[in-house]
């Protein structure tokens, strides 16, 4: 599958009833030129809000790191329904990139990840417990305040729990 066949395919695949800007899903729309380094990538410009966008603006498969055509290649495989695992094997891909892709893919082409939103009352804390310490400040203590042997980690991880479990008791 060549470039050309690429974008003709993700073009046909956002927009099956005519090219609608992005901005304003308006779709009055021309086209204006091509990309300077991928010729086969339309450019186009919104007569309704002077808007101008690609074929991929906005699409998961902008600036991504794998290559258009694999994008592709997976959309098209989905599209034959097979499994995450014949299409990593298809593709030559790791099984867990595949299942990230087809993740995206299926939330739609354009559709982006959500935001993160935080709501009530957010706190940031740099405190961490190291595993292994937690519930045992004894063993902790003991190897903080063993001289010249105790190494400046395990200071710092007892200085770290004894600020947690003080915070705890609050
Ligand atoms: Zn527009």
């Amino acid at each position: 599958m060549d470039d050309a066949k690429c974008f003709a395919f993700v073009r046909q695949h956002r927009w099956p009833e005519g090219v609608r800007c992005p901005a304003c899903d308006r779709s009055s729309v021309i086209r204006d030129g091509c990309d300077d380094t991928q010729p086969h990538r339309q450019r186009y410009r919104c007569k309704a809000c002077s808007g101008r966008f690609d074929d991929l603006t906005g699409t998961v498969l902008a600036g991504h790191h794998q290559p258009l055509r694999v994008w592709v290649l997976c959309l098209y495989f989905m599209g034959l329904n097979l499994s995450n695992r014949q299409i990593a094997l298809e593709l030559g891909l790791d099984g867990s990139d595949v299942q990230t892709m087809t993740e995206q893919l299926r939330r739609g082409l354009v559709a982006k990840a959500p935001e993160v939103e935080l709501t009530g009352e957010v706190e940031i804390d740099e405190v961490y417990v190291v595993a292994g310490h937690k519930g045992q400040p004894a063993a902790v203590a003991k190897r903080a305040g063993s001289g010249a042997g105790a190494s400046w980690q395990a200071r710092r991880a007892a200085a770290r729990w004894r600020r947690t479990s003080r915070r705890s008791l609050v």
